[in-house]
């Protein structure tokens, strides 16, 4: 595998999406190429694994160093970022539907209205 194969494949390097056999080839042209390995290092700091924890990371509870690794993971790794997006998706649905009503969208019940109801239930 040269440079040209090493960056075709990056997006895919993801291990949740290339063949071990095909992740092997990625790592041997890591291994002899520094520019690539220099590259490598940046966007693979964190493993896919690890991002697949990215509850923190949603959370915003990590430090920013951490995060810097998480985004630059996520700039060349579609899976994990495809990944991310279902993930925030699901929290997302979650929170609508533990969300309690809110009462503030009620339409306000005017005196007058109420005055009416009750002068015909004395009527009725
Ligand atoms: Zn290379
Ligand atoms: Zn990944």
């Amino acid at each position: 595998m040269n440079c040209d194969g090493y960056m075709a494949h990056i997006s895919d390097f993801c291990e949740r999406k290339l063949s071990p056999e095909k992740v092997r080839e990625v790592e041997a042209h890591v291994a002899v190429c520094p520019s690539c390995a220099a590259f490598h290092r940046t966007a693979f700091e964190i493993t896919c694994r690890e991002v697949a924890e990215l509850y923190e990371y949603i959370e915003n509870t990590l430090p920013p160093e951490k995060r810097a690794i998480f985004e630059r993971h996520f700039a060349v790794c579609i899976e994990c970022k495809n990944y991310l997006e279902t993930y925030r998706a699901t929290m997302r649905m979650s929170a609508d539907a533990l969300k309690p009503p809110a009462n503030d969208e009620l339409p306000s019940v005017s005196e007058d209205f109420v005055r009416s109801i009750l002068h015909r239930r004395r009527q009725g």
